[in-house]
């Protein structure tokens, strides 16, 4: 048997005559940007995160950063990210021109530490990034008090994280705006690229729904300089599709997930540790084996699929060597790097499947 890391047909075949059909749909209706697939998919989104506005655009990276671009984040201004994360979120801030001031980890449930992050606030500090890692939402009640007793802006990074519930809430919910990717991997995935931005605050959404669209709200009229970043018809038409079935989805991952968990007890392992006020919507099932390289080596012998989600933090990677900080600086995060294993998790695993995977780890991790 082969269980493979990801199944990325297993969406287009339980859903191929309704995708089928919204593809005809919109080929034949001849508008292909920004029309009413697009208007219809940002109403049932922010209806289903709780949101009064979600504007859709090109994928998660312009998500994030037209929402920083709406607040005016730009150069001199600091923004607190997780040093645990993907380069993404890191990114975003530095188009802004504004600089990425990392926080580590909470060593349990591997995101953003509330704890750590009054230590990194100054007076250029301007907005919080927490990201919701692995699908699991970052402790977001004392990460606002601390934004709210420094005048801070709360932007969520949700890319991994569509349906999951902090307190009840869902995310995107949680901050003054927040960002989500429709890479074909994620939660809700798209076939190419897709991004949405949720909020409540009207201001906001418009002007993201101006810098999205050339900085125009009325054709050939620029009051800003803006971007080219749209979420397409088809795109939108067969996330509508998806967006129907992605709390069945999430559930199918919370069960193997669960079997994950009953079942990889009392391993050389580190399982996922989830707060009760948590409800994970399972993106990666992250564990920690005691000896990485040797437990690879026996998955890759039995054919079980895995990957690392991050094996390089982005203050290692040469994309920000002019930031300065060096190995060591942040410790969590980088024993995080060298310790992590994401093995295989979603809705179309099947039960035999999730049986081999989990005999294959006792072989890779017993005591
Ligand atoms: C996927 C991802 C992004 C970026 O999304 P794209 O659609 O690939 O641009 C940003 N942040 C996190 C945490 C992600 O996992």
């Amino acid at each position: 048997m082969n269980v493979p890391f990801l199944d990325l047909k297993g969406p287009y075949r339980e859903l191929q005559h309704q995708l089928d059909a919204v593809y005809r749909r919109v080929m034949e209706s001849g508008w292909y940007i920004l029309g009413r697939e697009v208007e219809a998919f940002e109403a049932e989104f922010a209806n289903y995160c709780g949101t009064k506005h979600c504007i859709g655009v090109g994928n998660g990276l312009d998500a994030l950063h037209l929402i920083l671009r709406a607040m005016d984040i730009g150069p001199g201004d600091e923004v607190i990210v997780p040093s645990n994360t993907y380069i993404a979120t890191w990114l975003a801030v530095t188009y802004t021109g504004a600089t990425p001031v990392p926080v580590e980890p909470d060593e349990r449930t591997y995101n953003l530490d509330p704890v750590r992050i009054e230590a990194a606030v100054t007076p250029r500090t301007k907005v919080i990034l927490p990201v919701h890692l692995y699908g699991q939402p970052a402790n977001m009640d004392p990460i606002n008090a601390v934004a709210e007793r420094y005048g801070l802006m709360v932007v969520e990074d949700a890319a991994q994280a569509h349906g999951a519930r902090y307190h009840g809430k869902r995310a995107g919910s949680l901050g003054h705006a927040a960002a989500f990717s429709f890479y074909p991997g994620k939660n809700l995935g798209a076939v190419g690229d897709g991004g949405a931005i949720t909020t409540d605050n009207v201001a906001l959404a418009e002007r993201i729904r101006r810098l999205r669209n050339y900085g125009s709200s009325i054709k050939y009229c620029h009051g800003e300089r803006g971007f080219n970043s749209r979420l397409d018809e088809l795109q939108a038409a067969f996330l509508r599709v998806k967006l129907a079935c992605l709390d069945e989805w999430n559930e199918r991952r919370r069960c193997v997930a669960l079997e994950y968990l009953s079942r990889l007890q009392n391993l050389r392992l580190e399982l996922p540790m989830v707060p009760d006020w948590a409800e994970p919507v399972w993106h990666l099932f992250v564990v920690r084996p005691a000896d990485r390289s040797r437990f690879t080596k026996i998955l890759d012998q039995q054919g079980v699929g895995w990957l690392i989600h991050y094996p390089v933090p982005p203050h290692l990677q040469g994309a920000y060597a002019l930031l300065g900080i060096e190995r060591g600086r942040l410790p969590v995060c980088e024993m995080l790097a060298e310790t992590v294993l994401s093995i295989p998790i979603g809705p179309h695993l099947k039960d035999s499947e999730v049986d081999y995977v989990v005999n294959a780890i006792w072989a890779a991790a017993q005591r």
